[in-house]
């Protein structure tokens, strides 16, 4: 292959994976970003190029638009495109791909805009076409999804017989000094923290109210932090990739303030995902006009921006899974995870921890593919492709683990 990438979306992910790409010139030849707001592409690119003496070029794509993915695929005919905008493109880009033969990359599951529900169906719907087009789509390549699941992979393969209680533990013990501001897209979080629990238990899914189950867990070097039983996407793929699982669970810590303003969000309506209509004033002030707007859309633009929080941005996180299960007929129990501090993270990308370790994960997997050992025709999540390569280079580029 000869290393030429397109990254879609130029927000806090696609920026930390952009510095991460420009970091490894020796694989990635050729680099363009592009997004809807081309500006933002382009003053990113500025940076990349000054610091890495990089080539980095962009353009505007509305990734809603097949047609215009498809016109941007075959002009430049990247060999990967790694989608880095939000889960509403999923399909557009797997399908735009699919038209002009490119490979595909993500971190995030398809979620219809319409309905905050999320799940992996849509995407393996696409299994038989890639498979049949011999293009490699790889799901799920972050953090969680992704390095939660590439843990996973690597426990079943070095410490366990059977894997059969897992338990994913993700924790943000950062402060970024502002009353309430969410670490990645709002319009996203919000949706996905705002739905129903679920999680698996011998051979089905049980299901929550919001945020009805939670315990303090013991994070290391951080301490107890009370953890919520959350829905999360990779537990979809890993009880079927280990059928022995008889029980997965994911787990997020969240303090009592964010929790506060989350519940008061929703009763005043402001997650609202319809549209409503608002009597908005004319510029020229000769009356109204009617206009419709999204409640959660309206309140994402007055919500701090997620990528202007790593410059105050202190503390670390903690996020890893705990394994338990039979080696040699015993039972064993295993903890993999990685600490990442927000400064460190601010200083390397100028983005916060979370935007950093979703955006090294997806540039990683993009290593791996480029390089031919994470290649095979079909739609993956990425605990099917070999995790010890990817391992190896969490300890190098940024993401250790222990
Ligand atoms: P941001 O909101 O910061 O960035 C999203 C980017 O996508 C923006 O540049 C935006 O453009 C662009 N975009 C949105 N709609 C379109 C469109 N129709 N066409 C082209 N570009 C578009 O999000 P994040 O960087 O925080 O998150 C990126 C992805 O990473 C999301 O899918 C998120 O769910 C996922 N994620 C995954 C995690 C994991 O561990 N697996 C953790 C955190 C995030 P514009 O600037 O014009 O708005």
């Amino acid at each position: 292959m000869e290393g030429r990438i397109l990254i879609i979306g130029c927000g806090g992910v696609a920026t930390v994976a952009a510095h991460k790409v420009c970091q490894h010139t020796d694989i990635f030849k050729e680099i363009k970003i592009a997004s809807r707001t081309e500006s933002k592409c382009k003053a990113l690119a500025d940076v990349l190029n000054k610091k890495y003496g990089t080539q980095v070029t962009t353009a505007q794509v509305d990734a809603d638009s097949v047609e215009q993915l498809v016109a941007l695929f075959s002009d430049y005919k990247p060999e990967l495109v790694m989608n880095l905008a939000l889960p509403y493109q999923d399909l557009t880009i797997m399908e735009a791909c699919l038209q002009t033969g490119c490979n595909y990359l993500d971190t995030a599951n398809y979620e219809p805009k319409d309905e905050a529900h999320f799940e992996y169906s849509w995407q393996w719907a696409y299994r038989e076409r890639f498979e049949k087009a011999g293009l490699c789509a790889i799901l799920g390549c972050g953090f969680d999804p992704g390095v939660t699941s590439i843990y996973t992979a690597y426990a079943a393969k070095h410490h366990f017989d059977e894997i059969q209680y897992l338990d994913i533990v993700d924790c943000n013990a950062g402060n970024h000094h502002k009353a309430f501001a969410t670490n990645f897209n709002p319009e996203i979080n919000i949706r996905e923290i705002t739905q129903k629990g679920l999680y698996w238990e011998n051979g089905k899914y049980v299901e929550t109210k919001p945020m009805e189950i939670h315990q303090p867990l013991n994070y290391p070097g951080i301490g107890p932090k009370e953890s919520y039983l959350l829905h999360h996407e990779e537990i979809e793929s890993l009880v079927i990739n280990y059928p022995t699982i008889k029980r997965a669970r994911f787990w997020m810590t969240f303090g009592e303030a964010y929790l506060k303003h989350l519940e008061v969000i929703q009763n005043i309506g402001m997650d609202r995902i319809d549209e409503v209509e608002y009597k908005a004033p004319l510029a020229d002030g000769s009356g109204e006009a009617v206009v419709k707007i999204v409640p959660l859309q309206f309140l994402k633009a007055v919500l701090p921006n997620p990528q202007d929080l790593g410059e105050n941005y202190d503390g670390e996180t903690s996020i890893g899974c705990r394994i338990r299960g039979l080696r040699g007929g015993e039972e064993h129990t295993y903890y993999v995870y990685n600490n990442c501090s927000h400064q460190a993270a601010f200083e390397e990308t100028g983005m916060q921890g979370v935007s950093y370790t979703t955006g090294v994960p997806a540039c990683i997997g993009a290593q791996l593919f480029i390089q031919d050992i994470w290649n095979m025709p079909g739609v993956h999540n990425v605990e099917e492709f070999d995790p010890d390569p990817f391992m190896e280079r969490l300890n190098e580029q940024g993401l250790p683990w222990h």
